[in-house]
């Protein structure tokens, strides 16, 4: 906290291994949303920024980046990631003062998982490699994993270090120089991290970071010709913006989008563990359910139905409310007044479509002492709706807050339509101490991830995405390091 506090609060892009204001001069506020007051200029970068940064990547890919050995890369990584731990103090609290995720959470699980899945990227540098297929007695043919060159990186608000050290690590690893633009709602930590890719000696050019807005610099780099990939993390629908927009230059895109995740409750699940699991592990503390794995829908055996809703609803009064740099707080606040506006929406709308709200919906200066610097702040109470009707807005939409909505099903035939009956794919959760039962959902179930008897549990070596309106590709494990190359086929004629 003192070592952000020490710091100017106007942060620079990087890009070139140089920091430098946008070219306009133009900035952005940046809001600290525990208090609603502007902490900090960022640039509001444009087409010339995102420019000069491709320009850079480019020339670092082709003068230095991937003519280094894989090893050296590596390396390089390595040594990235011991200044993440150098600097983890301060990153933590950059990210949470920029967009209220809770410090016991930056420090314990986003920095360190930083560090960590940016080794697990150096070592999978130099095992890139392609295969020798058998065509004929003739010839000798192959295939080579090449780096693309200039990947663009997008990224959204809620977890920006650790979303984008994931596409950098992937993305390096295999030989790209990358162009990051993180949200405008929360750039701090990752303008702050290209500093410390450039102090850590990464070579210039190689990490270029460009704050600004979406439909500006985001789509400056979704459009620019000089880009050779785009890895984007947001919502569904500026997924449908920029699949269009880059449809010009047809690249290839990764969509790590939305989701309306389900956790399933089986009567014969351990309720002491699900109901912990379903509630705080899942959409209550966890980044006050601004988690694109919320799980925003509980779906509970109908026998069993109104004990786990009094389960839920009293770990739901245990949540503590509050400022997010206090290392007791378990839930801080929502990212912006948009998006409080938008979550606030949906807690007003679920009863007027015959949700019942069980507990929570309260929100702003009511939840503090009068005179609090909270009651500025973006806060919303952990909310519980129960309905029979899956087809409600409440039940169908991402609503990205602590709001879940509990949902009885008869059978296990019951639980699979409903848990696949919205337009999202990311994950679900289920509860249950039926292995073949598990095994059985695992199968039928259309997410990218299940999780069995835990939730949210995230890891550099498992590949993470969605399917369905979720997006589509994978971040982390091997599959994002294909990812991040294209295959060249090679046909050698043995006369
Ligand atoms: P968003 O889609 O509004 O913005 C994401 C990023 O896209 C930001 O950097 C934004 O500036 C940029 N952007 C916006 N318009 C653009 C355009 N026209 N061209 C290029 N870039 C543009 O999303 P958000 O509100 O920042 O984040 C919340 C969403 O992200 C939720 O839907 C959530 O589910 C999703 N999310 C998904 C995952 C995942 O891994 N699946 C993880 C976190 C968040």
């Amino acid at each position: 906290m003192t070592e952000a506090a020490a710091r100017p609060t106007r942060f620079d892009n990087v890009i070139g291994g140089a920091t430098r204001p946008a070219t306009s001069g133009a900035t952005l506020p940046s809001i600290d949303p525990s208090t609603g007051v502007d902490w900090a200029a960022i640039p509001r970068s444009g087409g010339p920024d995102v420019d000069l940064a491709v320009a850079a990547a480019r020339t670092a890919f082709d003068t230095r980046w991937r003519s280094l050995r894989a090893a050296e890369r590596g390396r390089h990584l390595r040594r990235l990631a011991d200044a993440i731990d150098e600097h983890a103090g301060e990153l933590a609290a950059l990210e949470t003062r920029d967009n209220g995720r809770i410090i016991s959470e930056t420090t314990t699980f986003d920095l360190p998982a930083c560090s960590e899945m940016l080794r697990y990227f150096a070592g999978a540098a130099d095992k890139i490699s392609g295969d020798t297929v058998e065509v004929g007695p003739t010839s000798f043919n192959f295939t080579r994993r090449e780096a693309i060159g200039v990947v663009g990186v997008i990224v959204p608000w809620n977890a920006p270090l650790s979303i984008a050290c994931a596409k950098l690590g992937a993305a390096l690893a295999a030989g790209n120089t990358v162009v990051l633009k993180p949200a405008e709602q929360a750039s701090c930590s990752l303008l702050r991290l290209g500093q410390v890719a450039v102090e850590a000696g990464l070579p210039d050019g190689v990490i270029n970071v460009v704050a600004g807005l979406g439909e500006e610099a985001g789509d400056a780099l979704v459009t620019h010709p000089g880009v050779g990939r785009i890895t984007f993390t947001g919502s569904t629908e500026t997924a449908q913006v920029v699949a269009a927009r880059a449809a010009g230059t047809l690249k290839p895109l990764h969509f790590e989008l939305g989701g309306k995740s389900p956790n399933i409750v089986f009567a014969d699940a351990d309720l002491d563990l699900a109901a912990v699991g379903v509630s705080t592990m899942s959409v209550f503390t966890g980044n006050a359910g601004q988690t694109c794995i919320a799980g925003s829908r509980i779906l509970i055996e109908s026998s069993i139905f109104d004990d786990m809703v009094d389960r839920i609803s009293k770990e739901a009064a245990n949540v503590v409310l509050g400022a997010p740099m206090d290392p007791t707080t378990t839930m801080g606040p929502i990212v912006s007044a948009e998006q409080f506006d938008r979550v606030t929406g949906y807690i007003d709308l679920g009863p007027t479509e015959g949700a019942a709200m069980v507990c929570g919906g309260g929100r702003g200066a009511g939840l503090f002492a009068p005179g609090s610097p909270l009651a500025g702040g973006y806060y919303v109470e952990p909310t519980l709706f129960t309905s029979s009707r899956p087809d409600l807005r409440v039940c169908q939409e991402e609503i990205f807050g602590p709001v879940t909505v509990a949902i009885p099903f008869r059978d296990e035939a019951d639980a699979v339509r409903i848990a696949n009956g919205t337009r999202y794919g990311l994950a679900a959760g289920v509860w249950t101490r039926d292995l073949a039962r598990a095994h059985r959902l695992i199968r039928d179930l259309q997410v990218g991830s299940v999780w069995v008897n835990t939730y949210r549990r995230i890891h550099w070596a498992l590949p993470f995405g969605g399917t369905k309106a979720s997006g589509f590709g994978r971040d982390s494990g091997w599959e994002s390091i294909l990812e991040n190359t294209q295959l060249k086929t090679a046909w050698i004629d043995l006369p």
